[in-house]
């Protein structure tokens, strides 16, 4: 790594926010871990062992690839594709002993075809959309639905799930949801379908809707100890920094502009310091001028412009020099910056921030 920037990534702190999220749930409750689009930034692969190490459940990845760099990395555990995926792949699930999200019968009709093939039963999670409007079944008519999955002899429906759009800030269409989807299990079981886990629960649901653990959850965001939203209150902290440090510094009279668009003009004479990050690595361009960053134990605040792989820091008067080290993200002694509050100033959420991390920057994996 020459050009200075890299993230940490704590993966004990992974495991106690892990071992803190448990706590929520009654014995038996099996956990989904969401590890979808790398592990939100974090990394697939070093996440993956870390929470494996510490015995979790089953695997929620985002798409068939995911899926199979587990299997080669040696996990042999249950991993769900929380996705759909076109049928012409449905013979990857099979090979690869994943777990698909059913939520057409033409994907689960080709799913049978290939299982009856090779004489094997494959088990699938169906996904209902009680008010997500992304992918899933109706509820309506269930024994229609019922009868044409009881055709396909070679399925085994394993688990059955739901997902919230707005578990932190609707309860009223919550509450809709989890009792519709309470409704169609009972009456999928009188059609004599009775899958062994049901699940809801994304990382609020599982704060918030203590009703919606059911016997399976799906945290995501908490694991990496960032909250969805203030509502959240979960006992985690964040697993991952972001760094770099100081590349250039120079002095500047009051009034010099600093960066594109010239946004920004000093307020006294003082120092500016450039950093090796920009928009291109993840570091939104929308912290244009109003977001800080920790250098040597300081607040220090953005000047003008992100660019596409620097910054200018405001460095005042203070003692900042080439190859000091800058905290983006993270924590020193009590300042901390978090993902959230990067989300709060660029007008996004913090999913936005850790997920588009680029994928190029070094991870230094902690343990
Ligand atoms: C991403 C995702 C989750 C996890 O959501 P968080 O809000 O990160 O906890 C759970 N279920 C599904 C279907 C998802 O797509």
């Amino acid at each position: 790594m020459i050009r200075p920037l890299w993230i940490e990534v704590n993966l004990k702190q992974l495991s106690r926010n892990l071992k803190a999220i448990r706590k929520h749930l009654k014995p038996g409750v099996k956990v989904v871990a969401t590890i979808k689009q790398s592990a939100y930034g974090h990394g697939l692969i070093p996440v993956a062992r870390e929470l494996s190490s510490q015995g979790i459940d089953s695997f929620g990845v985002g798409s068939i690839e995911e899926a199979i760099a587990l299997r080669e990395d040696g996990f042999g555990g249950s991993i769900l594709v929380l996705s759909a995926v076109l049928d012409k792949y449905a013979g990857f699930f099979i090979r690869y002993k994943v777990t698909p999200s059913v939520v057409d019968i033409k994907f689960i009709s080709k799913l049978n075809k290939e299982a009856s093939k090779i004489d094997e039963v494959v088990p699938v999670h169906i996904e209902m959309d009680t008010g997500m409007g992304r992918l899933g079944f109706a509820c309506r008519n269930v024994s229609s639905l019922a009868g044409q999955l009881k055709r396909f002899k070679n399925i085994k429906i394993e688990g059955v799930y739901t997902h919230f759009p707005v578990a932190d800030s609707d309860p009223d269409f919550t509450n809709y949801q989890i009792n519709s989807f309470n409704k169609f299990i009972k009456e999928l079981d009188k059609e004599g379908i009775t899958p062994d886990f049901r699940h809801c629960a994304n990382s609020t649901g599982l704060i918030n809707y203590p009703k919606a653990h059911f016997n399976m959850v799906r945290p995501g965001l908490i694991l990496y100890g960032v909250t969805p939203d203030l509502a959240v209150q979960a006992d985690v902290k964040p697993v991952l920094s972001l760094k770099s440090k100081v590349i250039f510094i120079k002095k500047v009279k009051k009034g010099t502009s600093i960066g594109y668009g010239r946004i920004f003009f000093s307020k006294c004479p003082g120092y500016i310091a450039t950093v090796a990050v920009g928009y291109a690595d993840g570091y939104p361009w929308s912290l244009s001028n109003c977001s800080r960053v920790i250098i040597n134990g300081s607040f220090l605040n953005i000047a003008g412009r992100v660019c596409m792989d620097h910054i200018m820091v405001d460095a005042g008067k203070s003692k900042v020099s080439v190859g000091d080290d800058v905290i983006l993200i993270g924590s020193y002694k009590n300042l901390k910056i978090t993902a959230e509050d990067l989300a709060q100033l660029s007008g996004t959420i913090p999913y936005e921030i850790v997920s588009r991390l680029s994928l190029k920057i070094p991870r230094i994996y902690k343990s």
